[in-house]
């Protein structure tokens, strides 16, 4: 909360992964019980694992480093090579994962075209290949909820129920990259075990707005976790006595849930704050922690804009000349979000 990160930035909205584990997180982490993680015999993995299958209503779940080790291990266990995996445009799997679908699984990523990262069942109808022996075979559909680089917005539950839908008629596996899941569940008012009801797998990740330093959790039936471990394994996934990142895990979902409303509402804020800029145009009212604005780059470039941000101790990211990216997390406070909306408004090109 406006103290001095080790980046040398006050108030940092590059990203909900900048948040540090607090006091309290780092000493539930002290206090954990463990064991051999890689053997299955960690007390507090076993918790979380058991929490997070009951929270998205799946079968079992399995503890991860990170998020891209959760879709990463899916696709390993759903696509053979050659298979088709349909995701949006602008979504992690295809920007930010060093291609680890096509390098490790040799699968096939194609981007459909969208609307703040989310697509209908009609969208994905078309992409559809037909069913050829020499056509890649159309395997996964993959939702990111909520979407990153789409701004933060939510998945309605009647779209997912129709790609649903369509997943079952076709045989597809439908894959729920839930780094954010649980801010569109706060936002949407929507019970997590809803959106485990319309896909085979999904998973939250630990290190966004739940603000601990490691971990997902992806969830399954038995049999895809019983696969998933094995893949785990494979990627030199599997770890020893991980209950202290379990720990900072549980302590996450206990204490930083009810958090995300704040985070959203920061959101909310700076929207408003910025909204009255002329050189600045967001993709659309944030529903969640994620604003993603374009610039007019006729009066500024999105570089010199963070440059004048850094100045004042401001980080925002930048995505090519005319994009940036603000994230609201549980070290932003409400005076940092009026902070930054006077920087933006002080600035003069
Ligand atoms: C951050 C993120 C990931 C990857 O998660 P890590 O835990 O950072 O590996 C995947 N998908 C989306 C949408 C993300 O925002």
């Amino acid at each position: 909360m406006a103290s001095m990160s080790d980046t040398g930035f006050r108030i940092d909205l590059y990203s909900d992964t900048k948040s540090r584990p607090s006091p309290q997180m780092l000493d539930a982490m002290a206090r954990a019980r463990c064991g051999d993680e890689q053997q299955g015999e960690d007390p507090t993995v076993a918790e979380l694992n058991a929490k997070v299958a009951t929270l998205l209503g799946k079968e079992a779940a399995l503890f991860l480093p990170s998020g891209t080790m959760a879709n990463l291990v899916s696709i390993l266990v759903h696509c053979e090579r050659g298979d088709e995996i349909l995701a949006e445009r602008s979504s992690h799997v295809l920007h930010f994962e060093t291609g680890g679908a096509s390098a490790l699984a040799g699968a096939v990523l194609t981007a459909i075209d969208g609307d703040r990262g989310m697509f209908s069942a009609e969208d994905l109808a078309r992409h559809l290949r037909p069913r050829r022996w020499n056509s890649p075979r159309s395997r996964m559909i993959w939702i990111e909820q909520t979407t990153n680089l789409g701004g933060g917005a939510v998945w309605p539950l009647g779209t997912l129920q129709s790609l649903w839908a369509l997943a079952q008629s076709e045989g597809l596996i439908l894959h729920i990259d839930g780094a954010r899941l649980l801010n569109a569940a706060v936002a949407a008012g929507v019970d997590p075990k809803a959106y485990g009801s319309l896909c085979d797998t999904l998973w939250l990740d630990f290190t966004k707005g739940l603000g601990a330093p490691f971990g997902a959790v992806l969830a399954g039936s038995n049999d895809f976790i019983g696969r998933a471990r094995r893949f785990k394994h494979m990627l030199g996934g599997a770890m020893r006595q991980a209950g202290v990142m379990a720990g900072a895990c549980l302590y996450a979902l206990d204490h930083n849930l009810s958090r995300l409303a704040v985070d959203h509402a920061n959101a909310g804020l700076l929207h408003q704050g910025l909204s009255t800029l002329p050189w600045l145009r967001p993709l659309a009212e944030p529903q969640t922690n994620i604003i993603v604005a374009k610039l007019d780059t006729g009066l500024v470039q999105a570089g010199r804009l963070s440059g004048c941000l850094a100045e004042k101790g401001i980080r925002v990211s930048v995505f090519g000349a005319d994009m940036i990216r603000m994230v609201t997390h549980l070290d932003i406070s409400q005076s940092d979000i009026e902070e930054t909306i006077d920087a933006f408004q002080g600035i003069r090109f």
